[in-house]
């Protein structure tokens, strides 16, 4: 079957096959009227190389040992993309000739994000980019090829993590220790690797006029709606309402477990004595999901099942890189869910999070133009979200799902928890990279950034007790692979939490209409900015006091009954 869609004898490795329908898309003739005819005609040759590039990165993620399937990722970074980036610059650039404003309301959008990429774009940043890549790639290798010997057996990193909700405190220590003994065989490493990257960053936004990388990275990520002002206001907004209420889940924890300090191996641990273990294949994690996903909407259900002809790989195994994604395929129409699962209730969440992604990618097909399929990162992440905390309700058995009553109200609490304790970390994870990136100086050493690093964990997370272990504090930054592959994107995460909270909020109240309202926003794409996604969502774009506080008192209402 081809995957080439209208481009059939393109061949995805050969820019020469590629070359030609550049050449015809520069040459034709475009004024205001011909225009919507011609981005179609790029919009559906974009979607080609992107359904090569998304096909490619799942074979090498799924098989990282793979040597045939790296040579295809890596002639795809290294030859294609530094030329498709290149075409897609002069395209760009002959657009912006023509077309003054924008063909459409559902275009203003994505004019003003290619006239910022024609502005930043410099053909010398082009072969640096591909380097990072290679180098992002370096550090999921590394992270990728880590095993823990656990009880003759060797586990991978996401196993090992799940033994962390173990009830035994000794294991749990040694479990952790073992992980952390991994990154720190690789201090050393993984210190060169972010310092070779640093001068590269910074090469990239004196290369395109910018005093920081900061400001160059801000306008990659099409930031047009907040500030590197507001993320602080943001960071304070968690440390004065999300911290109290992260050190009350904390002090509960300790006192369940009884213990007299809570240590980094506590942190994970299920105070119930027993962790939920929902599924034990994942057949049966596939076919709960999809229980649930029919309940929070019959169309929703839909889309999941089709993803189950050859759409997901779930399981864990070795060689397989760590983490979870999901992915789309454009041209064939399909979205793709990888993940890591060995049985655990965060393996739940997870498939339910990519799930929200996947729909996200399904709603928005009906955008004509691949640029407007999907959206924001900032609301993407609200798409996913949201599935997490809608599906919720519908963990227990009798309702679709995996547990008892008992169980399953304990896990919905667990996920209210959990969210509240993300928003320090991901506080943490920024203005580390604010740090490094717009105050550090240059000259930053791995000492600085493992001191910063340091001081962030004690302003955000001063309930977890380091004492003795500082080496595995300070290294914390080495695994966060974002602050590695993907710089500045994590605050996304904080704000689109704050959005599906409040579809969660809404749908406490009337759930048909908040998921009409969910699915309404997601279907928009990306023709619209930040505040006006998230109010066809029924929430507000906002990451002050005043929301923070509000959903904090909502979750903190919640938790009470729950535990009841
Ligand atoms: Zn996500």
């Amino acid at each position: 079957m081809s995957t080439n869609g209208k481009y059939p004898h393109i061949d995805p490795l050969d820019w020469d096959t590629i070359q030609p329908h550049v050449d015809a898309l520069l040459d034709a003739d475009i004024d205001s009227e011909a225009v919507s005819g011609w981005l179609q005609r790029w919009s559906d040759l974009n979607a080609v190389l992107q359904e090569a590039g998304a096909r490619i990165y799942r074979a090498v993620t799924e098989n990282t040992a793979d040597e045939a399937a790296e040579q295809r990722f890596n002639r795809f970074v290294e030859v294609i993309m530094p030329k498709a980036s290149v075409a897609e610059q002069a395209l760009k650039q002959k657009l912006l000739a023509v077309v003054d404003g924008a063909p459409g309301d559902d275009t203003a959008l994505l004019m003003q994000r290619f006239r910022t990429e024609v502005d930043i774009f410099r053909e010398e940043n082009v072969a640096i980019e591909s380097k990072l890549d290679l180098l992002g790639n370096q550090y999921n290798k590394i992270a990728g090829g880590m095993t823990v010997q656990w009880q003759g057996e060797e586990i991978t990193i996401p196993r090992a993590q799940s033994l962390l909700e173990e009830p035994d405190r000794d294991s749990r220590q040694l479990v952790w220790q073992q992980m952390m003994d991994c990154f720190l065989t690789q201090r050393g490493a993984l210190n060169d690797l972010y310092l070779e990257m640093l001068p590269l960053r910074r090469e990239l936004a004196a290369n395109a006029g910018f005093a920081s990388y900061r400001d160059l990275r801000w306008l990659q990520l099409s930031r047009f709606d907040y500030t590197p002002a507001d993320c602080f206001t943001f960071h304070d907004a968690i440390e004065a309402e999300v911290v109290p209420v992260a050190s009350q889940i904390y002090r509960d924890l300790q006192s369940k477990l009884g213990v007299d300090s809570l240590r980094p191996w506590d942190v994970y641990a299920d105070p119930h004595g027993q962790p939920l273990r929902p599924f034990s294949d994942v057949a049966d994690l596939e076919t709960g999901a999809q229980r649930i996903f029919d309940q929070v909407d019959p169309q929703l259900g839909n889309h999941f099942r089709a993803m189950r002809d050859g759409y997901l790989d779930l399981a864990s195994r070795a060689n397989k890189a760590p983490g979870g994604y999901c992915s789309g395929f454009p041209v064939s129409g399909h979205p793709y869910i990888f993940m890591n699962a060995v049985g655990t209730h965060d393996n739940l969440t997870t498939l339910l999070h990519e799930g929200g992604h996947a729909f996200h990618f399904m709603e928005s097909q009906r955008q004509p133009l691949i640029w407007n399929q999907d959206g924001p990162m900032e609301f993407c992440e609200v798409a996913s979200m949201s599935m997490e905390l809608l599906s919720a309700p519908y963990l227990a058995r009798d309702k679709g799902g995996f547990y008892s009553d008992a169980d399953a109200r304990r896990a919905y609490a667990d996920q209210l928890r959990k969210t509240v304790l993300f928003f320090p970390y991901m506080a943490v994870v920024d203005a580390f990279q604010h740090w490094v990136y717009a105050e550090a100086p240059e000259a930053v050493t791995a000492a600085d950034m493992d001191r910063r690093w340091r001081e962030l964990t004690d302003r955000f997370m001063p309930d977890v007790n380091w004492d003795g272990l500082q080496n595995e504090q300070e290294t914390g930054w080495h695994r966060k692979g974002h602050i590695f592959e993907a710089p500045f994107y994590y605050i996304e995460y904080g704000l689109a939490q704050l959005g599906a909270l409040q579809v969660w909020r809404n749908a406490l109240n009337d759930q048909t209409q908040s998921v009409a309202a969910y699915r309404s926003a997601l279907a928009l794409g990306y023709t619209r900015s930040l505040p006006q996604l998230f109010a066809s969502a029924g929430t507000r774009f906002a990451f002050d006091r005043q929301i923070v506080g509000q959903l904090m008192a909502l979750i903190q209402e919640q938790l009470a009954v729950l535990d009841a």
